[in-house]
């Protein structure tokens, strides 16, 4: 038995993936500390996870960790993206209860209470849907309304619709959630995967309070393709279904053909052919596509990579009687494994 196991764990850990937000970061912490004194009071923890930021979110969260007792920055070697940042969180968190949110404040912390209270009703996740989301472009909307239909017709397990990583789960769920290796991480999939009793919680999304988002189009395609891949194997069947298709209009072109012949005529025309092969060639290509999103994500997945390295940890130290304790030696553990 490890000292861990003696160690109380806090209340409330809230997890927050930062990427260049030093923006936010002041009135971020002012308004989240506000609620969690409120609520957990010397019985929560922040943990901020800089996600290889290049201004000054990392002196910052320092400064915060090192006054702070309740603050841990977290330094990520890199930039891993989003869900690897909040991966990373949710590994080194301790708390009973776990509250995932962004650090632009699109996602009000004063919604805790509701959360908590949703909970005890006896769930263990309570997701924050969105029934507004005030600040972002009618592009934006489209395509993430767009994206979670189609997904939702992929996908056998139902991701609830226009909800994002602003969540509060139970420490089983995130036990669960920390065992699952895989490297493609789309994190509110995962979460539903997992089951056990869900329930959405409405709000109102707010704009970003300052600085801009991180997800350009680039980023938001990529992000789709992996939340595809990584929960449907359903466009590995499309090649079948298309390949029947097909091969069902040649046969019938052909019946078309030798029966034009029968009566006389022969079909002409080169260009009709020429278009067919490279609608065919086009065909095949984008199917060997699919093969290969898959095969490469076996490939990088095979290698068993950490999912994230740790540059640095900052917490202030604190007495071993301190609830947050359970903290340092899980901290000691990844800097020194
Ligand atoms: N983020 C991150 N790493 C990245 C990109 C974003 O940790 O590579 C964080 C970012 O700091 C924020 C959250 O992920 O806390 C959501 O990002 P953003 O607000 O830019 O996305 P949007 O809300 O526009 O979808
Ligand atoms: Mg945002």
């Amino acid at each position: 038995m490890t000292d861990d196991d003696f160690a109380p764990r806090p209340g409330l850990s809230v997890v927050i993936p930062c990427y260049n937000e030093e923006a936010v970061l002041p009135e971020l912490i002012r308004r989240l500390r506000a609620v969690c004194d409120a609520h957990f009071p010397d019985d929560h923890e922040i943990l901020l996870v800089d996600d290889g930021s290049s201004d000054a979110t990392w002196s910052l969260l320092r400064g915060y960790a090192d006054s702070v007792p309740a603050i841990t920055a977290v330094n990520l070697a890199r930039n891993h993206g989003h869900q690897l940042a909040l991966s990373a969180g949710l590994q080194l968190c301790t708390g009973d209860l776990v509250l995932v949110m962004d650090a632009d404040l699109q996602d009000p912390p004063e919604l805790l209470p509701q959360f908590i209270a949703k909970m005890a009703e006896g769930y263990d996740v309570v997701y924050g849907q969105r029934t507004r989301r005030a600040g972002e472009t009618l592009f934006k909307r489209a395509t993430a309304s767009a994206f979670y239909r189609l997904l939702d017709r992929l996908v056998d397990v139902s991701i609830p619709r226009d909800t994002g990583d602003f969540r509060l789960m139970s420490r089983r769920v995130v036990d669960q959630f920390n065992a699952m290796p895989e490297r493609f991480r789309f994190v509110r999939g995962m979460v539903s995967w997992i089951g056990f009793g869900q329930v959405a919680l409405p709000y109102e999304r707010d704009p970003r309070l300052a600085g801009q988002s991180h997800y350009p189009l680039r980023k938001m395609i990529s992000f789709a393709i992996d939340a595809m891949t990584s929960f449907s194997t359903m466009p590995l069947r499309f090649a079948s279904h298309l390949g029947l298709a097909l091969g069902g209009l040649g046969i019938a072109a052909l019946v078309w053909v030798i029966a034009a012949y029968a009566m006389g005529g022969t079909v002409a025309g080169w260009s009709s052919l020429a278009a067919l092969i490279l609608i065919m060639g086009s065909v095949q290509l984008l199917v060997l596509g699919i093969l290969g999103e898959y095969l490469g994500r076996m490939y990088i997945e095979s290698k068993q990579r950490p999912l994230f390295i740790v540059r640095e940890i900052r917490r202030k130290a604190i007495a071993r009687d301190n609830p947050v304790h359970a903290l340092n030696d899980k901290l000691k553990q990844v800097i020194n494994g």
